[in-house]
C-alpha cells in the first residue's frame, strides 16, 4: 500500500473562496484540524482560488476570519506565511506548469477541443463519472510532444488532458470508508489538467500542492472520494508522495440534497451575525459527528482528547428543521 510518508503528519484545509463557507465546510474544517491536532501535527491553510469565474475579493479574508472565530487556527497560510509559501493557488501557477512539462514528457498530455456537447454526445452513458459523461477519448491522437511549449495550444480553443492507461482500478484505504477501489478510466475516462482558460485544472493542482507542501492527510468532504483515485494516478505518473485519505460525510438537507443556503441560515457569517457563539456552533458541529452532545458548546480544542476517527460515521448527517433550530439556539 501507500504509506508513503512517514511522520510528521502535516495535515491542510483547502477552501476555494467562491462564497461565505457553511456548517458543511466548517465541519470538514473542524474534523481535518481535530484530525491533525489529536496526531500532534502541523496544519496547513490553502487557498484554491483557481475557479477565477467564481471566486470573490474579499471573500478569502473573510474565510479566513470566520475559521478563526470558530477557534481553529493553522501553521502555515496566507495570512500567516510559511516555508512553502505562497498558500494561494493563483501565485503557484509555475508549480503547476512544470507538472503539466513532466505529464507532456512521459507522453501522458494531449490537447483536447472538445466541447460538453461533443464529450456528451460521444459518452456511451450519460452520467457515467462524477463530473459528468465519461470521456470518451476523441483527441488522444493530439499528444504533447516532451519539451513543446504549452503555449502551442491556445487559450480557450484546447484543454489538456491526462491519458489513462486502459481501465486500470485504483484503491486506497479511506479513514472513514474503508478500502475503496475505482476505475477512472471507465467512470470519467482521461480528465482534464489544465482547462480551456489555461488555467490547472483542480485535479492537478492539488497534487501538485499537496506534495508541495508535504501534506501526509488529506481530510476532507466525501464527495471527493471519486477525485481521489484521479489525484492518485496523477501522484505516480509525476513520481510524487501519496498522502493518505479520509473523506468525512457531507451534511445533507432535509430533502437529502447537499445542504446549502436555501436550506435556511447556515452560513457562518449569518450565524456570526445573529450573535450566536462560536462554541455553540462548534459544539453543534461536533454534535453531528458524535464528538458532542447535542447543546454542549465548547471551543474546538476541548474536543481534540475526544477525537477518534472511528467515531464519525460513514454516512452522511440529515439536518433537519430541529438541528437548524438547535443550532440558532
Ligand atoms: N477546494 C476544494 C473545495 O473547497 C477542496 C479540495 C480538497 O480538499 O482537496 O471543495
Amino acid at each position: 500500500m501507500t504509506e508513503s510518508y512517514p511522520a510528521p503528519y502535516r495535515g491542510r484545509f483547502a477552501p476555494s473562496p467562491t462564497g461565505s463557507l457553511h456548517v458543511g465546510n466548517a465541519r470538514t474544517a473542524l474534523l481535518a484540524w481535530l484530525h491533525a491536532r489529536a496526531a500532534g501535527g502541523s496544519f496547513v491553510m490553502r487557498v484554491e482560488d483557481l475557479d477565477f469565474g467564481r471566486v470573490r475579493p474579499g471573500i478569502m479574508e473573510a474565510q479566513l476570519d470566520e475559521l478563526r472565530w470558530l477557534g481553529l487556527d493553522w501553521d502555515e497560510g496566507p495570512d500567516v506565511g510559511g516555508p512553502h509559501a505562497p498558500y494561494v493557488q493563483s501565485r503557484r501557477v509555475e508549480g503547476y506548469e512544470d507538472a503539466l512539462r513532466r505529464l507532456a514528457a512521459a507522453g501522458l498530455l494531449f490537447a483536447c477541443g472538445c466541447s460538453r456537447r461533443d464529450i456528451a454526445a460521444a459518452a456511451s452513458a450519460p452520467h457515467a463519472g462524477d463530473e459528468g459523461p465519461r470521456y470518451a477519448g476523441m483527441c488522444r491522437e493530439h499528444a504533447v510532444p516532451a519539451g513543446a511549449p504549452l503555449t502551442r495550444w491556445a487559450v480557450s480553443e484546447y484543454a489538456l488532458r491526462f491519458r489513462l492507461a486502459e481501465d486500470e482500478e485504483v484503491c486506497f484505504d479511506d479513514g472513514v470508508h474503508g478500502r475503496a477501489c475505482f476505475r477512472p478510466a471507465a467512470e470519467t475516462g482521461d480528465f482534464v489538467v489544465r482547462r480551456k482558460d489555461g488555467v490547472a485544472a483542480y485535479q492537478l493542482a492539488v497534487v501538485v500542492d499537496d506534495a508541495a507542501m508535504g501534506i501526509t492527510h488529506v481530510v476532507r468532504g466525501g464527495d471527493l472520494l471519486g477525485s481521489t483515485a484521479r489525484q492518485l494516478l496523477l501522484f505516480r505518473a509525476l513520481g510524487l508522495p501519496e498522502p493518505r485519505y479520509t473523506h468525512v460525510p457531507l451534511l445533507l438537507g432535509a430533502d437529502g440534497e447537499r445542504l446549502a443556503k436555501r436550506h435556511g441560515a447556515v452560513s457562518l457569517t449569518e450565524l456570526r451575525r445573529e450573535g450566536i457563539a462560536p462554541e455553540a456552533v462548534v459544539g453543534w458541529l461536533a454534535s453531528t459527528c458524535g464528538l458532542a452532545v447535542p447543546g454542549e458548546r465548547l471551543p474546538p480544542a476541548e474536543l481534540v482528547p475526544r477525537f477518534a476517527i472511528e467515531r464519525i460515521p460513514a454516512t452522511p448527517y440529515v439536518v433537519t428543521g430541529a438541528s437548524l433550530a438547535a443550532l440558532h439556539g
